[in-house]
This record gives structure tokens, C-alpha cells and sequence, in this order.
């Protein structure tokens, strides 16, 4: 039998995401020597970070506030650009309502409250961000007016982001092995002390003051899916990163965690029918200027409930419920030119037709006469005295029907029409482990496990049922700078309580 490596470090940081490095960055600041273990290989890190468009949500109250994120805007930008205001109670507030008032309120509050000087942190750590123009602000007579309350994304989007904090971490002392898995804590009655990797297959461990879990959720993994999601969750799409199979959440619950959150809820989107699971443009975002029809021909959604980007989180659920677990999303020529990048690739499930007679034929597995009927009630329906505005909830609604839709509701009446066929594609799990605000994970007693932090991914009790977008990347930096201070603080006791000992 091969001899097992042994290491020693200050901090020891499993997973190497937006959270983990988030958390790199803090402890090493506080001179913590640190060390990340990432299972992936090296051109795979990032985890789930690295597939986002790096969108971020956070509190500003108005211009002045971006200027000191972004301070290269033009002044053409400026004059151009509608930012409007953001408040941390109203981010508090879309926390509360997108998860029916169920979110930790302390950790929310937190959340929001640290949004901001999160930002100036990361950006004090050469992390760019931009405008999001065209996805998140329709240009209207000249000004971009920007919606939904999430304005900028890191420049380069997830993969930029990662390489930016990966450089800076390293930068700073942080040391990261690849392929290196971690697949136990170790602890005793004084609290976790390290944990026991895999590093290229080899079984290794590092002993630390203390370890910070960043290794994201349990998307990625079937049978857990099953298990806690319920059963058809194995069949949706998996997007983003195979990596996050719930090794850290399980690690943790091993020796004593609590959970928490909202452990059968996943954030879920509709995306091509026709790909195979991690195809990256998978998401098919627009239907808020169309109708979304299932195999019946029924629509089964308000489409115009919210922004897009406050619904979307919940609507992959919502086709996985239908029959077959498909629906087609249907949009007609008045409406095209707003559709999202994602629609035009190559690998897309689309079809076209210049009427909707013609179209129904062409809607794999959908009951023409039903959808035609649909179409018929619905075009009676909207409310076309009211003016259509892409970039305010407009209120252009239906009336009278079985499911409204209550803005942006456009006849479908100009062809040539475009129809999508989407499925569910899951994006992260909202369930894990139980924290308190200093990222210290709770026991089941709801004490302070010593030695042990988390953040990002794998924390439970912020999302239920439904998530603000550009919420996931600023809560890992948060939670994730929290915990590298606090896991770097917790080193300096430790490293005192042995020199007084040892004197
Ligand atoms: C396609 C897509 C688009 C998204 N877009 C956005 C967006 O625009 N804005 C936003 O805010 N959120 C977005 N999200 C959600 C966002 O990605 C996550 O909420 C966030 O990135 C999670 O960060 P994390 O650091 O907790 O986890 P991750 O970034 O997933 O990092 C976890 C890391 O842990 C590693 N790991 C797992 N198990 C182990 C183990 N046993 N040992 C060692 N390492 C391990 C993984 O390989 C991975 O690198 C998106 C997600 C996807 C999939």
C-alpha cells in the first residue's frame, strides 16, 4: 500500500468557483496561507461560475454608486443609459416575495445589505464589470432603460470573472491543486481540523486551522436529484458544471451539519428540447413577448408575470410538469427582433411558418386543433389599447382567459411565426447546509461546528421555489469573503491558543 501524502496549510478551501475564490482572496488578505482543492481539471475550473454570463445583482441607489464599479462609462454611456436606482430594501424585498417570504431573513439581509461593498471589493480586486445593454435595457428613442434590478456583468461573463479571482488569488499566495477531490472532513472533538482528497487519484490530506466548503450543489447529480427534487428531476437537462454532485454538502452532513433551505426546489429554465445535457446557450429566455403551449396546446403559464429574470428560475419546473415535459414557445414577427442571442445558434430546435395553420403542423407532439383554439381566445383576449413597452412592465394584458397573461401580451397574428421546443434544464439546487452570518456552519443543534465555514452554492435557507437572477454570483461572494475573514481570524486564535500553550 502507497504511502499517504500529508499537507499542512492555514485555511483550506474546497472547490474553486465565484465563492471559493471569493473566499481565497479574504483569507489570504488577512495573511492566512491558503490552499484550494478543485476536482476538476484545470481548464474545467470555476465550477458553475465559469457557464454564467458573470450577471450580478446588487443594492445601489443610483449612478453615483456604478461610476465607482465601472468608473470607465463614457460620457455618451451616461447620457444614454437609464440605470435608475436599486435599493438594498427593494433587493431585500424581491428576496422575500421571489421565495414567499420563506428566505433566512438574516442571511438575506446580509446579502443585500453587503451587495454594494461587495462590489467595490471585487472591483478593488481587478474584477471589470459592464452594462448589461440589449439583455437586461431595450434601446427605446435613443435610451437604454435598465429593468429588473441587475445592470452589470463581469467582463469576459463567468469565465472572466473566474480567471480574474483564480489570478488575483494566486496573486496573493493562494495555491490551488487540481483533480484533487475531496471526499472527507476530518475532525474531533475540538471541532474539523482538514480534510482527505483525492489528488489524481491518489488519496492525500490536508491539515488546516480551518476549512471553508465552496463546492457548489447537487445539480449535477442524478440520484440525489431524485431523491430530494422528486421523481422526474432525473430526466431534466443538467446545465452548467458536472462537478457539483453534493460531495461537500454530504462531507458535512457526515459529521454532524444541519441542513436547510428548500431541499426539493432547484433553480430550472426552459432550454432546447434537442441538446445534450452542459450545451452551453441552452436557455431560452424571450417567451415574455410570446405564448409558451404544452403538448395539449394549452398554455400553462402567465409568460408576462414579472421581468424575465424573475421568473425564469421557476418556469423549468413548471414544463417538467407538463405532459411528455416539453412545450413550444411561439412568437410572431412583431416580436422577433427582441429575442435573445441564445435563439439564433445553430442547435436549436425551431420551426417556422407563414401561418398558423401551416405552424400547428410543424409543432412536434402538440394537438393542432387545441393550439389553434388557444391562439384564437388568446388573440381575443389582449387588451391592445393598452401601448406595448418592452422595458417597463407594461401591463398590456390578457382579459378573460384561464390563464392570463398580464404585460407585454402581443397578438400573434403576423407572420411568419418562429416557434422553440423546450424542456427543463436544471441550474442549482437551493437546499444545503445550515449557516449562521459569520459562514459558520451550524450543527444540528444550531451551534457553530469549529473549524468549519461555507459558502456559495451549498448553503441553504436563501432560495425557495424561486430566485432573483444575478443573485447565485453575488451571494458566493459575499458568504465567500465572510467566511475566507472569519476562517482566516479563527487561524490567528488558534495559532495564539498553541503559542500560549506551547510557552
Ligand atoms: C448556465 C448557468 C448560468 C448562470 N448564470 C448566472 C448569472 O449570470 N448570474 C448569477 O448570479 N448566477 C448564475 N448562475 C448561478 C451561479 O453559477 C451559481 O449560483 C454560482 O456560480 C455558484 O458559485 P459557487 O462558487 O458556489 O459554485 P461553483 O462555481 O459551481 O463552484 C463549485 C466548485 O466546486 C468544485 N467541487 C465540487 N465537488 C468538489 C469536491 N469534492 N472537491 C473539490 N472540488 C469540488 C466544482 O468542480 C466547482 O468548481 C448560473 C448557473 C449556470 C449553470
Amino acid at each position: 500500500m502507497s504511502e499517504r501524502e500529508y499537507l499542512e496549510t492555514d485555511v483550506v478551501i474546497v472547490g474553486a468557483g465565484n465563492a471559493a475564490m471569493s473566499a481565497a482572496i479574504s483569507a489570504s488578505e488577512q495573511g492566512a496561507r491558503v490552499l484550494v482543492l478543485e476536482k476538476s481539471p484545470e481548464k474545467y475550473k470555476g465550477g458553475n461560475s465559469s457557464h454564467t454570463h458573470g450577471s450580478i445583482r446588487f443594492a445601489y441607489d443610483g449612478v453615483d454608486d456604478i461610476k465607482e464599479i465601472v468608473p470607465d462609462l463614457t460620457e455618451q454611456e451616461l447620457q444614454t443609459t437609464d440605470f435608475g436606482s436599486y435599493p438594498d430594501e427593494q433587493f431585500f424585498e424581491d428576496m422575500c416575495r421571489l421565495t414567499d417570504y420563506r428566505t433566512d431573513p438574516e442571511l438575506a439581509s446580509l446579502l443585500t445589505s453587503e451587495s454594494l461593498e461587495t462590489m467595490k471589493w471585487l472591483h478593488s480586486h481587478k474584477v471589470r464589470f459592464v452594462p448589461i445593454y440589449g439583455r437586461q435595457a431595450f434601446k427605446i428613442d435613443g435610451m437604454f432603460k435598465f429593468w429588473g434590478g441587475m445592470i452589470l456583468e463581469s467582463v469576459g461573463g463567468g469565465q472572466g470573472l473566474v480567471d480574474i479571482l483564480h489570478k488575483e488569488a494566486v496573486e496573493h499566495g493562494t495555491k490551488v491543486l487540481f483533480n484533487a477531490m475531496a471526499t472527507e472532513l476530518l475532525h474531533d472533538d475540538e471541532g474539523v481540523y482538514g480534510v482527505v482528497f483525492k489528488h489524481n487519484g491518489k488519496t492525500a490530506e490536508v491539515h488546516a486551522k480551518a476549512v471553508i466548503l465552496a463546492s457548489g450543489g447537487f445539480h449535477a447529480n442524478k440520484e440525489m436529484r431524485t431523491r430530494y427534487l422528486g421523481p422526474g428531476w432525473d430526466i431534466a437537462k443538467t446545465r452548467g458544471s458536472r462537478y457539483n454532485t453534493g460531495d461537500g454538502i454530504r462531507m458535512a452532513l457526515e459529521i454532524g451539519a444541519g441542513s436547510t433551505g428548500n431541499w426539493s426546489g432547484a433553480h430550472s429554465v426552459g432550454g432546447d428540447m434537442n441538446v445534450p445535457d452542459f450545451t452551453e446557450g441552452f436557455q431560452k429566455l424571450s417567451y415574455p413577448f410570446g405564448i409558451i403551449v404544452n403538448a395539449e396546446g394549452k398554455r400553462f403559464v402567465d409568460e408576462g408575470a414579472d421581468f424575465r429574470n424573475y421568473t425564469y428560475a421557476k418556469y423549468g419546473k413548471k414544463i417538467l410538469e407538463q405532459p411528455r415535459q416539453f412545450a413550444w414557445q411561439i412568437f410572431d414577427q412583431k416580436v422577433t427582433g427582441l429575442l435573445r442571442e441564445e435563439y439564433k445558434g445553430r442547435q436549436v430546435t425551431k420551426v417556422k411558418a407563414d401561418t398558423l395553420e401551416k405552424l400547428a403542423e410543424k409543432l412536434v407532439g402538440v394537438d393542432q386543433q387545441t393550439f389553434l383554439k388557444t391562439v384564437e381566445e388568446y388573440n381575443q383576449a389582449v387588451r391592445e389599447d393598452i401601448p406595448f413597452h418592452p422595458n417597463v412592465k407594461d401591463g398590456r394584458r390578457t382579459e378573460g382567459l384561464e390563464v392570463e397573461k398580464t404585460n407585454w401580451a402581443n397578438t400573434l397574428d403576423e407572420g411568419p411565426f418562429e416557434a422553440y421546443q423546450v424542456t427543463c434544464g436544471i441550474t442549482f439546487t437551493y437546499g444545503g447546509l445550515k449557516i449562521n452570518t459569520a459562514a459558520e456552519v451550524q450543527d444540528l443543534l444550531d451551534h457553530s461546528i469549529p473549524g468549519l465555514f461555507a459558502a456559495g452554492e451549498l448553503v441553504g435557507g436563501l432560495f425557495y421555489f424561486n430566485y432573483p437572477g444575478g443573485a447565485g454570483l453575488m451571494a458566493g461572494s459575499v458568504f465567500g469573503k465572510i467566511a475566507g475573514k472569519n476562517a482566516a481570524e479563527l487561524m490567528k486564535r488558534r495559532q495564539e491558543q498553541e503559542a500560549a500553550m506551547n510557552n
